[in-house]
């Protein structure tokens, strides 16, 4: 890859621009190219943070971390992708392979789990849409199989074995009464978007998620990492074929979600 493929905006207010050596490639002799500095004090240039995120990626870590080396040991402070994606400046097509191989990575990691009302183990749900859970280990206790309700917690009374409908009355999903419940709010940076729900879930894997009223209108998941628009909640390539950062989504603000997105692990 060449070095001058990439190269900050000297003008950009957001990044920390210096001047310095790339601590990540000591020996190159790239003066005058400005490097970036990372939130763990460290300088890269777009291109070694780009490489070393990669390597990491390649091996299996979506979790990123800062490969610095220094007087003998590894700085290892860990770096959000969100922040990598800025200072590697990655491009449209380094931005997918990152976004699809970290959200493979991380579905692969996620498991879902439950304590059993009854004896308090920690429960794993295989199928994220069933709520009708067996705990293993009550059922081995009292010689039959002992069914809970993932989402009330209480002893499961529809159909089963499979069933994403709970036949307790009062079975409630809290996840879902937060969605319908929150307040709405503004997003000051972005034109028109003043009355969007506070609280929204991840269209991919149904993770709660907040924005936190700076920048544009997109949001990164914390558990999936996929990205997607507060305001639509479209996933942010699909907004902005229509729309950009800071004007409002040409499907306008989504309503109140009424269920909660299963994720999808394929
Ligand atoms: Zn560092
Ligand atoms: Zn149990
Ligand atoms: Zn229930
Ligand atoms: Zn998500
Ligand atoms: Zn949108």
């Amino acid at each position: 890859m060449s070095v001058a493929e990439k190269s900050f905006d000297p003008l950009d207010r957001t990044l920390t621009l210096v001047d310095a050596k790339d601590d990540l490639d000591p020996f190159s002799c790239e003066d005058g190219v400005l490097k970036a500095q990372l939130s763990c004090g460290h300088v890269v240039s777009a291109e070694s943070l780009t490489d070393s995120c990669r390597v990491q990626l390649d091996e299996g870590n979506y979790k990123f971390k800062c490969t610095v080396f220094v007087d003998g040991r590894l700085c290892n402070q860990p770096l959000p992708y969100r922040e990598v994606r800025r200072l590697a400046d990655l491009t449209v097509e380094e931005m997918q392979y990152f976004e699809e191989n970290i959200s493979r990575l991380a579905a692969a990691d996620y498991t879902d789990v439950q304590t059993c009302p009854k004896c308090r183990t920690n429960i794993e749900r295989m199928d994220l849409s069933d709520l009708c859970v067996e705990c293993s280990v009550c059922s081995a206790d009292q010689g039959e199989s002992y069914l809970f309700c993932w989402q009330c917690l209480k002893p499961w009374t529809g159909p089963a074995p499979r069933s994403d409908r709970c036949a307790n009355s009062d079975c409630r999903n809290y996840e879902l009464q937060l969605l319908q419940t929150c307040t709405v709010t503004d997003l000051p940076q972005v034109s028109g978007a003043d009355a969007v729900p506070s609280i929204r879930a991840c269209p991919t894997c149904g993770q709660r998620v907040e924005h936190d009223k700076t920048g544009c209108k997109n949001v990164i998941c914390p558990r999936c990492q996929k990205e997607f628009c507060f305001v639509c909640l479209k996933l942010t390539p699909v907004c902005l074929q229509t729309s950009s950062y800071f004007i409002p989504c040409s499907a306008g603000v989504a309503p109140r979600q009424t269920s909660i997105p299963v994720w999808r692990r394929t």
